[in-house]
Protein backbone atom coordinates (compact mmCIF):
# COMPACT_ATOMS: atom_id res chain seq x y z
CA UNK A 1 0.00 0.00 0.00
CA UNK A 2 1.25 3.18 -0.77
CA UNK A 3 2.06 5.58 2.10
CA UNK A 4 0.39 9.11 2.76
CA UNK A 5 3.42 11.82 2.56
CA UNK A 6 1.83 15.22 4.33
CA UNK A 7 3.12 17.98 6.49
CA UNK A 8 1.01 17.87 9.21
CA UNK A 9 -1.36 14.56 10.38
CA UNK A 10 -4.17 16.58 13.20
CA UNK A 11 -5.90 14.08 15.46
CA UNK A 12 -9.61 15.06 16.18
CA UNK A 13 -11.84 17.64 13.89
CA UNK A 14 -13.90 19.29 16.74
CA UNK A 15 -13.13 23.50 17.15
CA UNK A 16 -9.55 23.11 18.10
CA UNK A 17 -8.85 20.46 15.09
CA UNK A 18 -10.77 22.42 12.84
CA UNK A 19 -9.62 25.40 12.87
CA UNK A 20 -5.95 23.89 13.06
CA UNK A 21 -6.68 22.41 9.31
CA UNK A 22 -8.24 25.63 8.00
CA UNK A 23 -5.20 27.54 9.15
CA UNK A 24 -2.75 25.26 7.83
CA UNK A 25 -4.30 25.14 4.60
CA UNK A 26 -4.21 28.57 4.75
CA UNK A 27 -0.62 28.87 5.61
CA UNK A 28 0.15 25.87 2.00
CA UNK A 29 0.59 22.90 4.14
CA UNK A 30 -0.90 19.63 3.63
CA UNK A 31 -2.75 17.86 6.42
CA UNK A 32 -4.60 14.87 7.04
CA UNK A 33 -7.02 14.58 9.57
CA UNK A 34 -8.28 12.06 11.82
CA UNK A 35 -11.57 11.53 14.06
CA UNK A 36 -13.07 8.73 15.67
CA UNK A 37 -16.66 10.53 15.60
CA UNK A 38 -17.51 11.02 19.41
CA UNK A 39 -21.05 12.16 19.26
CA UNK A 40 -20.96 13.28 22.80
CA UNK A 41 -17.99 15.70 22.25
CA UNK A 42 -18.14 19.16 23.07
CA UNK A 43 -17.97 20.43 19.78
CA UNK A 44 -20.66 18.68 18.93
CA UNK A 45 -22.50 19.66 22.00
CA UNK A 46 -21.96 23.01 22.55
CA UNK A 47 -24.44 25.92 22.22
CA UNK A 48 -22.27 27.66 20.33
CA UNK A 49 -22.84 30.66 22.22
CA UNK A 50 -20.51 34.04 21.76
CA UNK A 51 -21.42 35.78 25.35
CA UNK A 52 -19.22 38.97 25.31
CA UNK A 53 -19.67 40.21 28.72
CA UNK A 54 -19.67 36.57 30.71
CA UNK A 55 -20.52 34.61 33.75
CA UNK A 56 -21.40 36.21 37.92
CA UNK A 57 -18.36 38.69 37.07
CA UNK A 58 -19.89 39.85 33.97
CA UNK A 59 -16.43 40.13 32.70
CA UNK A 60 -15.18 40.76 28.80
CA UNK A 61 -13.58 37.09 27.54
CA UNK A 62 -9.74 36.64 27.68
CA UNK A 63 -8.41 38.47 24.40
CA UNK A 64 -11.74 38.83 23.35
CA UNK A 65 -11.34 42.25 21.27
CA UNK A 66 -8.54 41.03 19.44
CA UNK A 67 -10.09 37.39 19.11
CA UNK A 68 -13.65 37.98 18.67
CA UNK A 69 -13.14 39.72 15.01
CA UNK A 70 -10.99 37.57 13.99
CA UNK A 71 -12.99 34.51 14.90
CA UNK A 72 -15.97 36.15 12.78
CA UNK A 73 -13.64 36.88 10.16
CA UNK A 74 -12.88 33.68 9.42
CA UNK A 75 -16.49 32.04 10.22
CA UNK A 76 -17.84 34.85 7.64
CA UNK A 77 -15.35 33.76 4.84
CA UNK A 78 -16.34 29.81 5.73
CA UNK A 79 -20.43 31.13 5.24
CA UNK A 80 -19.77 32.93 2.42
CA UNK A 81 -17.39 29.71 0.45
CA UNK A 82 -20.28 27.18 1.42
CA UNK A 83 -23.54 29.61 1.42
CA UNK A 84 -24.23 28.57 5.18
CA UNK A 85 -25.10 30.50 7.94
CA UNK A 86 -23.18 29.29 10.05
CA UNK A 87 -23.15 32.35 12.92
CA UNK A 88 -26.05 33.52 14.22
CA UNK A 89 -25.55 37.03 15.10
CA UNK A 90 -28.20 37.83 17.94
CA UNK A 91 -28.47 40.25 20.40
CA UNK A 92 -28.44 38.78 24.07
CA UNK A 93 -30.53 39.85 26.92
CA UNK A 94 -29.10 39.47 30.45
CA UNK A 95 -31.17 39.37 33.31
CA UNK A 96 -29.52 40.57 36.98
CA UNK A 97 -30.66 38.06 39.30
CA UNK A 98 -30.06 40.15 42.26
CA UNK A 99 -29.77 43.98 42.91
CA UNK A 100 -26.76 42.87 44.19
CA UNK A 101 -25.73 41.73 40.98
CA UNK A 102 -27.37 45.16 39.14
CA UNK A 103 -25.44 47.52 41.25
CA UNK A 104 -21.97 45.35 40.18
CA UNK A 105 -23.06 45.92 36.41
CA UNK A 106 -23.59 49.66 37.12
CA UNK A 107 -20.12 49.96 38.56
CA UNK A 108 -18.88 48.31 35.38
CA UNK A 109 -20.20 50.29 32.95
CA UNK A 110 -16.99 52.05 31.87
CA UNK A 111 -15.20 48.91 31.29
CA UNK A 112 -17.78 47.23 29.33
CA UNK A 113 -18.23 50.37 26.84
CA UNK A 114 -19.22 49.19 23.32
CA UNK A 115 -20.33 45.74 24.22
CA UNK A 116 -23.46 46.62 26.10
CA UNK A 117 -26.52 48.60 25.50
CA UNK A 118 -29.87 49.16 27.36
CA UNK A 119 -32.62 46.38 27.97
CA UNK A 120 -35.91 47.71 26.67
CA UNK A 121 -39.29 47.69 28.44
CA UNK A 122 -40.86 45.16 26.49
CA UNK A 123 -38.22 42.80 26.09
CA UNK A 124 -37.75 42.68 29.89
CA UNK A 125 -41.57 42.29 30.44
CA UNK A 126 -41.18 38.75 28.48
CA UNK A 127 -39.47 37.62 31.03
CA UNK A 128 -38.66 37.22 34.83
CA UNK A 129 -36.86 40.31 35.11
CA UNK A 130 -37.81 41.81 38.34
CA UNK A 131 -34.53 43.58 38.78
CA UNK A 132 -34.17 44.50 35.48
CA UNK A 133 -30.89 43.30 32.97
CA UNK A 134 -28.65 45.00 29.62
CA UNK A 135 -28.40 43.94 26.07
CA UNK A 136 -25.01 42.29 25.03
CA UNK A 137 -23.72 43.50 21.31
CA UNK A 138 -21.64 41.53 19.02
CA UNK A 139 -22.73 38.36 20.35
CA UNK A 140 -24.64 35.57 18.51
CA UNK A 141 -24.52 31.68 18.31
CA UNK A 142 -22.69 29.49 16.36
CA UNK A 143 -24.22 26.17 14.74
CA UNK A 144 -21.31 24.16 15.58
CA UNK A 145 -22.38 20.75 13.55
CA UNK A 146 -22.75 22.77 10.46
CA UNK A 147 -19.54 24.16 10.61
CA UNK A 148 -17.58 20.70 11.32
CA UNK A 149 -19.58 19.32 8.60
CA UNK A 150 -18.23 22.64 6.14
CA UNK A 151 -14.84 22.06 6.83
CA UNK A 152 -15.18 18.18 6.24
CA UNK A 153 -16.35 18.99 3.13
CA UNK A 154 -13.14 20.98 2.30
CA UNK A 155 -11.07 18.67 3.99
CA UNK A 156 -12.73 15.64 1.01
CA UNK A 157 -10.42 12.89 1.06
CA UNK A 158 -8.06 14.43 3.82
CA UNK A 159 -10.71 13.52 6.84
CA UNK A 160 -10.16 10.07 7.74
CA UNK A 161 -12.34 8.33 10.25
CA UNK A 162 -9.87 6.95 12.90
CA UNK A 163 -9.75 6.28 16.52
CA UNK A 164 -6.20 7.28 16.99
CA UNK A 165 -3.92 4.99 19.86
CA UNK A 166 -0.47 6.41 20.57
CA UNK A 167 0.78 2.78 20.64
CA UNK A 168 0.90 2.56 16.94
CA UNK A 169 2.76 5.99 16.36
CA UNK A 170 6.39 5.98 15.43
CA UNK A 171 8.49 8.82 16.44
CA UNK A 172 11.54 9.67 13.98
CA UNK A 173 14.10 12.91 14.57
CA UNK A 174 12.41 14.27 10.76
CA UNK A 175 8.74 13.37 11.52
CA UNK A 176 6.69 10.64 12.68
CA UNK A 177 4.63 7.16 10.99
CA UNK A 178 1.07 6.48 11.68
CA UNK A 179 -0.58 3.59 9.68
CA UNK A 180 0.75 4.84 6.45
CA UNK A 181 0.81 8.44 7.34
CA UNK A 182 4.14 9.98 6.91
CA UNK A 183 4.15 13.39 8.63
CA UNK A 184 6.62 16.14 9.64
CA UNK A 185 4.48 16.62 13.05
CA UNK A 186 1.21 15.52 14.37
CA UNK A 187 -1.07 17.42 16.19
CA UNK A 188 -3.26 16.26 18.87
CA UNK A 189 -6.98 18.29 19.36
CA UNK A 190 -8.71 15.69 21.02
CA UNK A 191 -10.11 17.68 24.00
CA UNK A 192 -11.13 15.77 26.96
CA UNK A 193 -10.15 12.62 26.03
CA UNK A 194 -6.54 14.11 24.96
CA UNK A 195 -6.58 14.89 28.51
CA UNK A 196 -8.11 11.93 30.68
CA UNK A 197 -7.50 9.00 28.06
CA UNK A 198 -5.08 6.69 29.83
CA UNK A 199 -2.74 5.73 26.87
CA UNK A 200 -2.67 9.21 25.80
CA UNK A 201 0.53 11.48 25.62
CA UNK A 202 -0.72 14.28 27.36
CA UNK A 203 -2.98 12.65 30.00
CA UNK A 204 -0.36 14.20 32.27
CA UNK A 205 -0.63 17.64 31.92
CA UNK A 206 -3.06 19.48 34.68
CA UNK A 207 -6.48 20.15 34.12
CA UNK A 208 -10.31 21.12 35.07
CA UNK A 209 -12.40 19.65 32.82
CA UNK A 210 -16.28 20.28 33.02
CA UNK A 211 -19.12 18.12 31.73
CA UNK A 212 -22.26 20.40 30.84
CA UNK A 213 -25.69 19.09 30.47
CA UNK A 214 -28.00 20.95 27.82
CA UNK A 215 -31.89 20.28 26.95
CA UNK A 216 -33.64 21.23 23.87
CA UNK A 217 -37.17 22.46 24.60
CA UNK A 218 -40.73 23.78 23.14
CA UNK A 219 -42.02 26.70 24.28
CA UNK A 220 -44.79 28.06 22.23
CA UNK A 221 -45.63 31.41 21.40
CA UNK A 222 -42.21 33.22 23.42
CA UNK A 223 -40.62 35.84 21.17
CA UNK A 224 -36.96 34.73 19.84
CA UNK A 225 -35.70 37.30 18.57
CA UNK A 226 -33.37 37.49 21.35
CA UNK A 227 -31.27 34.54 23.49
CA UNK A 228 -31.64 35.21 27.24
CA UNK A 229 -29.41 34.61 29.68
CA UNK A 230 -29.27 34.53 33.87
CA UNK A 231 -27.36 31.88 35.38
CA UNK A 232 -27.60 30.01 32.70
CA UNK A 233 -29.26 30.50 28.84
CA UNK A 234 -31.53 30.13 26.16
CA UNK A 235 -30.72 30.59 22.74
CA UNK A 236 -33.78 30.14 19.94
CA UNK A 237 -32.61 27.70 17.64
CA UNK A 238 -35.66 26.83 15.47
CA UNK A 239 -39.66 28.60 15.68
CA UNK A 240 -40.61 27.62 19.09
CA UNK A 241 -37.39 25.92 19.74
CA UNK A 242 -34.66 26.53 22.32
CA UNK A 243 -31.80 25.01 23.17
CA UNK A 244 -31.18 25.99 27.03
CA UNK A 245 -28.22 25.47 29.55
CA UNK A 246 -26.08 24.61 30.81
CA UNK A 247 -24.39 22.58 33.76
CA UNK A 248 -20.86 22.54 35.27
CA UNK A 249 -19.87 19.33 36.90
CA UNK A 250 -16.11 18.61 37.60
CA UNK A 251 -16.18 15.08 38.89
CA UNK A 252 -17.83 13.11 36.03
CA UNK A 253 -15.50 12.97 32.38
CA UNK A 254 -17.85 10.00 31.17
CA UNK A 255 -20.45 13.12 28.88
CA UNK A 256 -23.49 11.08 29.72
CA UNK A 257 -27.01 12.89 30.25
CA UNK A 258 -28.02 12.16 33.41
CA UNK A 259 -31.77 12.95 35.83
CA UNK A 260 -29.48 15.19 38.28
CA UNK A 261 -28.05 17.76 35.01
CA UNK A 262 -31.72 17.82 33.47
CA UNK A 263 -33.27 18.74 36.89
CA UNK A 264 -30.48 21.18 36.96
CA UNK A 265 -31.24 22.92 33.78
CA UNK A 266 -35.26 22.56 34.17
CA UNK A 267 -34.35 24.79 37.27
CA UNK A 268 -32.55 27.34 35.08
CA UNK A 269 -34.88 27.18 32.63
CA UNK A 270 -37.60 28.45 35.84
CA UNK A 271 -35.84 31.13 36.43
CA UNK A 272 -35.95 32.79 32.96
CA UNK A 273 -39.46 31.71 32.27
CA UNK A 274 -43.03 30.98 33.52
CA UNK A 275 -43.93 29.46 30.35
CA UNK A 276 -44.90 25.72 30.01
CA UNK A 277 -41.99 23.97 28.21
CA UNK A 278 -41.85 20.85 26.91
CA UNK A 279 -38.64 18.49 26.40
CA UNK A 280 -37.65 17.51 23.06
CA UNK A 281 -33.66 16.02 24.04
CA UNK A 282 -31.37 16.15 26.37
CA UNK A 283 -27.27 16.32 25.16
CA UNK A 284 -23.77 16.00 27.43
CA UNK A 285 -20.14 16.78 26.59
CA UNK A 286 -17.31 17.68 28.17
CA UNK A 287 -15.60 21.19 28.26
CA UNK A 288 -11.53 21.03 28.18
CA UNK A 289 -10.27 23.16 30.56
CA UNK A 290 -6.73 23.85 32.01
CA UNK A 291 -5.62 26.16 33.86
CA UNK A 292 -6.62 29.98 34.19
CA UNK A 293 -9.30 28.65 31.38
CA UNK A 294 -7.16 29.51 28.71
CA UNK A 295 -5.75 27.58 25.93
CA UNK A 296 -2.79 25.78 25.10
CA UNK A 297 -0.33 24.95 22.14
CA UNK A 298 2.89 23.74 21.90
CA UNK A 299 4.96 20.17 22.16
CA UNK A 300 5.49 17.31 24.23
CA UNK A 301 8.35 17.65 26.07
CA UNK A 302 9.81 14.24 24.86
CA UNK A 303 8.76 14.15 21.38
CA UNK A 304 9.63 17.45 20.11
CA UNK A 305 7.44 16.52 16.50
CA UNK A 306 3.98 15.24 18.98
CA UNK A 307 2.21 18.78 19.01
CA UNK A 308 -0.56 19.89 20.95
CA UNK A 309 -3.57 22.04 20.73
CA UNK A 310 -6.09 22.11 23.80
CA UNK A 311 -8.03 23.58 26.80
CA UNK A 312 -10.57 25.69 24.90
CA UNK A 313 -12.48 25.89 27.50
CA UNK A 314 -15.88 26.94 27.62
CA UNK A 315 -14.79 29.50 24.92
CA UNK A 316 -14.21 27.48 21.81
CA UNK A 317 -16.21 29.74 19.71
CA UNK A 318 -14.50 32.94 20.39
CA UNK A 319 -10.70 31.83 20.70
CA UNK A 320 -10.08 28.92 18.38
CA UNK A 321 -9.51 30.45 15.24
CA UNK A 322 -7.02 32.95 16.33
CA UNK A 323 -4.78 30.18 18.82
CA UNK A 324 -5.23 27.77 15.59
CA UNK A 325 -3.60 30.78 13.25
CA UNK A 326 -0.67 31.82 15.50
CA UNK A 327 -0.12 27.93 15.84
CA UNK A 328 0.39 27.05 12.45
CA UNK A 329 2.38 29.76 11.57
CA UNK A 330 4.70 28.75 14.33
CA UNK A 331 4.66 25.48 12.21
CA UNK A 332 5.18 26.74 9.18
CA UNK A 333 6.90 29.80 9.55
CA UNK A 334 9.07 29.61 12.99
CA UNK A 335 7.34 32.89 14.14
CA UNK A 336 7.82 32.94 18.23
CA UNK A 337 4.88 31.20 20.21
CA UNK A 338 3.18 33.15 22.41
CA UNK A 339 4.62 32.74 26.03
CA UNK A 340 1.25 32.80 27.13
CA UNK A 341 -0.34 29.80 25.17
CA UNK A 342 2.51 28.04 25.19
CA UNK A 343 2.08 24.40 26.76
CA UNK A 344 5.88 23.82 28.03
CA UNK A 345 5.42 27.33 30.55
CA UNK A 346 2.68 25.82 32.46
CA UNK A 347 3.76 21.82 32.50
C1 LIG B 1 -22.43 21.63 27.25
C2 LIG B 1 -21.39 22.49 26.60
C3 LIG B 1 -21.72 23.77 26.20
C4 LIG B 1 -20.77 24.58 25.58
N1 LIG B 1 -21.13 25.81 25.15
C5 LIG B 1 -20.22 26.59 24.54
C6 LIG B 1 -20.59 27.87 24.04
O1 LIG B 1 -21.75 28.27 24.16
N2 LIG B 1 -19.63 28.62 23.43
C7 LIG B 1 -18.35 28.19 23.29
O2 LIG B 1 -17.52 28.91 22.73
N3 LIG B 1 -17.96 26.98 23.75
C8 LIG B 1 -18.88 26.19 24.37
N4 LIG B 1 -18.50 24.98 24.85
C9 LIG B 1 -17.08 24.64 24.82
C10 LIG B 1 -16.65 24.13 23.45
O3 LIG B 1 -17.51 23.12 23.10
C11 LIG B 1 -15.20 23.64 23.56
O4 LIG B 1 -14.36 24.71 23.87
C12 LIG B 1 -14.72 23.04 22.24
O5 LIG B 1 -15.73 22.32 21.62
C13 LIG B 1 -13.52 22.15 22.43
O6 LIG B 1 -13.12 21.72 21.17
P1 LIG B 1 -11.99 20.65 20.97
O7 LIG B 1 -11.83 20.50 19.51
O8 LIG B 1 -10.80 21.00 21.78
O9 LIG B 1 -12.55 19.31 21.64
P2 LIG B 1 -13.73 18.33 21.18
O10 LIG B 1 -14.90 19.06 20.73
O11 LIG B 1 -13.91 17.37 22.30
O12 LIG B 1 -13.14 17.59 19.91
C14 LIG B 1 -12.22 16.56 20.02
C15 LIG B 1 -12.37 15.68 18.79
O13 LIG B 1 -11.35 14.69 18.86
C16 LIG B 1 -11.88 13.45 18.52
N5 LIG B 1 -11.06 12.45 19.21
C17 LIG B 1 -10.79 12.35 20.53
N6 LIG B 1 -9.98 11.31 20.78
C18 LIG B 1 -9.72 10.74 19.57
C19 LIG B 1 -8.95 9.61 19.14
N7 LIG B 1 -8.28 8.84 20.00
N8 LIG B 1 -8.92 9.32 17.82
C20 LIG B 1 -9.59 10.07 16.90
N9 LIG B 1 -10.33 11.13 17.25
C21 LIG B 1 -10.39 11.47 18.57
C22 LIG B 1 -13.34 13.48 18.98
O14 LIG B 1 -14.14 12.59 18.23
C23 LIG B 1 -13.71 14.95 18.74
O15 LIG B 1 -14.29 15.13 17.48
C24 LIG B 1 -19.44 24.12 25.42
C25 LIG B 1 -19.12 22.82 25.80
C26 LIG B 1 -20.08 22.00 26.39
C27 LIG B 1 -19.72 20.60 26.76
Amino acid sequence: MDKDVVDYLIVGQGLAGSAMAMALLEQGASVIVLDREDMNSASRVAAGLVTTVAGKGMNLSWRQAEYLPEAMAYYHQLEQSSGQELFHSQELLRLFDSEKRKVKFENKIEQLEGWVAEANKEDLARWNSEHGGFVMLQGGWLDTNAYLEVVRDILGARYRVDDFSSSDLTHADDGIEYRGVSAKSIILCQGVSGLTESNNLFSHVEHRSAKGEILRVKIEGQSQHQIISNNGWMVPVAKDEWRVGATYEWSDMEGETTAEGRAEVEKKLKVMTDRDYQIIDQQAGVRPIMRKSQPYVGAHPDHPRVKFFNGLGSKGVISGPSVAKHFADHLVNGTELDPELTLEKRL
